[in-house]
């Protein structure tokens, strides 16, 4: 395969923008090898600078659920672009976009933002001004975007460079950050006997996916780890935080909420609900939000917010995604982890596939021993050696994996029986490369 233009682009690029890249995984610093720079998109397939085509299994990270280029996106997003494509001013397709959204999940209001990482940072302001409390309760390995009081033992980037947190990010904005392994009860048991009063509240993934896809784990009570959460923060005056910006409208047409029914009082979205375009949101029951300025005292704006072009891609989106297209990536999901399974056992290689709905990882465990990863510490003892040589034996034969060992494995609704061939027939190689790494 020819990558030359790529590694032209990514010399250059490297000599204006830090490491060559706009979000650091993007790099391909955990797999090594040149980063493939992307020409254009068409519904499962990337093609990059040199040419090649790639079966897409990141999707832009989660955002592209019916594909690249969708036609009826493209012609939402042409039609508002050309009466204008910032006011500053509110509109009706905000309205609807927030109805949508209140329409598939337990929000009664919500808040337009333009990242997840935004959407994030403002639902914890939100939850103290509520609350009038400081502390937060977050996992190891949760990934809820770069905030400062969040970039503690996060997962994602960070996870896969080994930062503890960052420089840069003080130990006063930290301090009142409180991290435990995640699925651990006792844990936030002990966090609650000894802070009950001061904690504002728990910010969880509604299903971890940025360690690796962790599911909250069902306890002997047969409550999964959500709905023990919301139980220890209502039982202390606390909020309980979803954070579905990777899970929501994903991995059912109500995100993981859709899968385990357990309310939160505040939620993040992001990545579907902006179609491919910079969107997010937060929300959460009526009288939380009507907290939110100018409705109420806690501030929270953004120039951007509700942009037409990212509402028209986002809304167009939802109202695209039918059952009809979560059943299709349920299925694709299930018969690839089939396939991927079929393949590391042919060759020995240790492995661990978990789900949360149709969103998978798999995890090259150490050895046999280790037959599933509830959470960080399990999970960093993966090989992300062997996972590099799969990872490159894929991509040569145009297969585009997350370039991480610690990352889910996004499909689409244009995924079709093609494209599963294509992945299914590249399989057998890299499981050997594994096998030998
Ligand atoms: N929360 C979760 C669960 C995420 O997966 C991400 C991004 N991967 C974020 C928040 C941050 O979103 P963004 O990158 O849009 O800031």
């Amino acid at each position: 395969m020819q990558t030359t233009r790529s590694a032209d682009l990514f010399e250059r690029a490297q000599r204006v923008i830090p490491g060559g890249v706009n979000s650091p995984v993007r790099a391909f610093q955990s797999v090594g090898g040149t980063p493939r720079f992307i020409q254009r998109a068409s519904g499962p397939h990337l093609y990059d600078a040199d040419g090649n085509q790639y079966v897409d299994l990141v999707c832009s990270w989660g955002p592209m659920l019916l594909g690249h280029a969708h036609p009826s996106v493209l012609a939402a997003v042409g039609k508002v672009a050309v009466d204008g494509t910032s006011f500053g001013a509110p509109t009706e397709a905000e309205v609807e976009l927030a109805e949508e959204i209140i329409g598939r999940t337990p929000v009664e209001e919500v808040r337009l933002v333009s990242s997840g990482t935004e959407a994030t940072m403002s639902v914890l302001r939100l939850a103290r001004g509520i609350t009038g409390r400081d502390k937060i309760v977050k996992f190891a390995g949760c990934y809820h975007g770069h905030v400062d009081a969040l970039l503690v033992a996060a997962g994602s980037g960070a996870a896969t460079l080994g930062l503890p947190g960052s420089p840069g990010v003080t130990a006063a904005t930290t301090a009142d950050t409180l991290v435990c392994e995640y699925n651990d009860r006792e844990a936030v048991r002990r966090f609650f006997a000894e802070h009950g009063d001061q904690i504002a509240c728990v910010i969880t993934e509604a299903a971890a996916g940025n360690m690796g896809v962790v599911p909250p784990a069902v306890g002997d009570d047969g409550q999964n780890f959500n709905a023990f959460l919301r139980d220890i923060c209502h039982a202390n005056g606390a909020l309980f935080v979803s954070d579905e910006v990777m899970t929501g409208f994903r991995v059912s047409r109500s995100g993981q909420f859709g899968l385990d029914g357990v309310r939160p009082d505040l939620m993040t979205f992001g990545k579907v609900m902006g179609g491919g375009f910079p969107a997010a949101a937060f929300g959460g029951r009526a009288e939380l939000m009507q907290r939110l300025a100018p409705a109420g005292d806690v501030y929270q704006a953004g120039t951007l917010s509700g942009n037409p072009v990212a509402v028209a891609a986002g809304l167009t989106t939802l109202r695209l995604a039918t059952d009809e297209v979560y059943a299709h990536v349920d299925a694709t999901s299930a018969a690839l982890q089939a396939e991927v399974t079929n393949a590391l056992s042919a060759f020995g290689v240790p492995h661990v596939i978990q789900a949360a709905g149709n969103l998978f990882s798999v995890f090259f465990t150490p050895d046999e021993s280790v037959t599933a990863v509830p959470n960080y510490a399990t999970a960093k003892t993966q090989r992300t050696d062997r996972f590099a040589a799969f990872f490159h034996a894929m991509l040569d034969a145009g297969v585009y994996l997350p370039p991480s060992a610690y990352e889910g494995w996004f499909l689409s609704h244009t995924h079709d029986d093609a494209a599963l061939t294509r992945i299914v027939e590249a399989l057998p190689r890299a499981a050997a490369a594994a096998s030998r790494a």
